[in-house]
């Protein structure tokens, strides 16, 4: 059973606006953004509800 499919937390960098997954910020030894800055911001997951209206 694998969970990396559902749970993804996108976060974006507040002075370049680069977007990092949870998963490849797992990848780095600290928390920061490839330009070096380390103030990311939680983006919404980008989860497209399909709901029947009939
Ligand atoms: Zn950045």
């Amino acid at each position: 059973m694998s969970e990396q499919s559902s749970g993804e937390v996108y976060y974006e960098c507040v002075r370049c606006g680069t977007t990092i997954s949870s998963t490849e910020l797992s990848k780095l030894l600290e928390i920061k953004c490839i330009c070096g800055y380390r103030i990311l911001k939680k983006k919404r997951p980008s989860v497209v509800k399909i709901i029947k209206a009939t």
